[in-house]
């Protein structure tokens, strides 16, 4: 898979772009909402490890290049949880989580493009970048020091509405059902960026975790043709990381089971949040393989550099993707019709869902739908 271009390409049969003409006068009148501050129902985190409560929320003047959106179904992804904690020490409270959202578009600022009222779009992880700096001009706007996360400081999608810059909410292709196509817009970019930027289809792939993420990872390296090797930590998972796609599948607490492996894999996608056996992970690359981190594990992972040197072998790590890698990612998903494996809960059980994936108990990823 080429690493994905920047600029925006034809559209794929199935696939929903952007319009390239600015809506019509009387769309666009009847579309803004300037300066109207406006009150939404929202579920608010007060403070780190407390249950979240229902409140009404005002989300002030809609900005000039921001649309906002009705929300239908929010995806809960590890992140929103570590943001609940405050496991990273980045948290802002009160806090509105949720970053796999799908909804319409209820309002569009003057200066927004691209999108209409009544829209299908998508949101993840992030909702803005300044657009301007070297990262943004060169496509890799999540690369951008001024990035706004969706959940940090900034209020997410579980809730009525959520807004963001124009940049950042996505059409959704007509071939994704909406209840399910929620996190790909975060689980689903981190883990199609690495195969986009690294992966050939001829080549062994192994995805470390099937959570959320790895589930997604699997199925989009098997569509793509690779030999797709899954490390569960979990034997119940064995019969369904080969539904996804998986070739093979390794228990990713065996070190003696991993040192077979020894050489064999080109890219390793680790989206596991905890330490595992690093050294015998890194011995299964072949040379030239990458081991690359999208989950956020807090322990340092030791690197001997003899084990990187002799084989030219690398560790990488990625943030999500940049807008044209998440519109070509859904472009793929649509085509190889790639949607997470999902359970829905209302949103009043926001607590009760968190609960679960807390507990690792999430098959394999959690949607809340909107029911206010
Ligand atoms: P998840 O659904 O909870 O999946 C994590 C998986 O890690 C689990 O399903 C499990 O896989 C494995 N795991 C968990 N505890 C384990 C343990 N004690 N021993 C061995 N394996 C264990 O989480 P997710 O939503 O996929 O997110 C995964 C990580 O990616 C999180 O840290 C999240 O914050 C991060 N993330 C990063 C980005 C990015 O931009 N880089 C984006 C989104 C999420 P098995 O059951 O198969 O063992
Ligand atoms: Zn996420």
């Amino acid at each position: 898979m080429s690493t994905p271009t920047q600029t925006r390409t034809k559209p794929a049969s199935g696939s929903k772009q952007r319009q390239s003409a600015p809506p019509s006068p009387a769309q666009s009148n009847s579309s803004v909402r300037m300066g109207d501050a406006r009150k939404y129902q929202a579920w608010v985190a007060k403070a780190a490890k407390q249950p979240m409560v229902l409140e009404t929320v005002d989300l002030g003047p809609l900005g000039m290049e921001e649309v906002e959106v009705k929300v239908e179904h929010s995806g809960l992804c590890h992140s929103d949880l570590s943001v609940l904690n405050n496991d990273w020490g980045m948290s802002q409270y009160p806090a509105i989580l949720g970053h796999e959202v799908i909804g319409r578009i209820s309002a569009i600022g003057p200066n927004a493009k691209g999108l209409k009222v009544g829209q299908r779009v998508g949101i993840g992880w992030s909702s803005g970048s300044c657009m301007h700096c070297h990262q943004c001009m060169s496509g890799s706007h999540h690369l951008c020091p001024q990035v706004q996360f969706t959940i940090v400081g900034h209020r997410g999608g579980f809730a009525s509405h959520i807004r963001s810059h124009w940049a950042w909410a996505f059409p959704i292709p007509d071939t994704l059902n909406s209840a399910d196509a929620g996190p790909l817009l975060c689980g689903g970019i981190t883990v199609f960026s690495p195969l986009a930027m690294y992966a050939k289809p001829t080549d062994r792939v192994g995805v470390i975790g099937i959570g959320g993420l790895g589930h997604m990872a699997v199925k989009f390296a098997a569509a793509y043709g690779c030999e797709v090797t899954a490390f569960t930590s979990s034997e119940s998972t064995f019969d369904d990381a080969k539904r996804f796609g998986a070739h093979h599948v390794v228990v990713s607490k065996d070190s003696a089971a991993i040192k077979t492996l020894g050489g064999h894999f080109d890219l390793l996608i680790s989206t596991v949040n905890v330490k595992l056996d690093w050294d015998a992970l890194i011995g299964t690359l072949a040379p030239n393989g990458r081991l690359h981190v999208v989950g956020a594990v807090l322990e340092p992972i030791p690197v001997a550099a003899f084990s990187l040197i002799m084989g030219q072998r690398s560790v990488s790590g990625s943030p999500t993707g940049s807008p044209v890698a998440i519109e070509t990612m859904l472009e793929f998903a649509s085509r190889h019709n790639i949607v997470p494996q999902t359970e829905h809960f209302p949103m009043r059980q926001i607590n009760e869902a968190f609960a679960r994936l807390e507990a690792g108990k999430a098959r394999y990823r959690i949607v809340l739908d909107a029911d206010f």
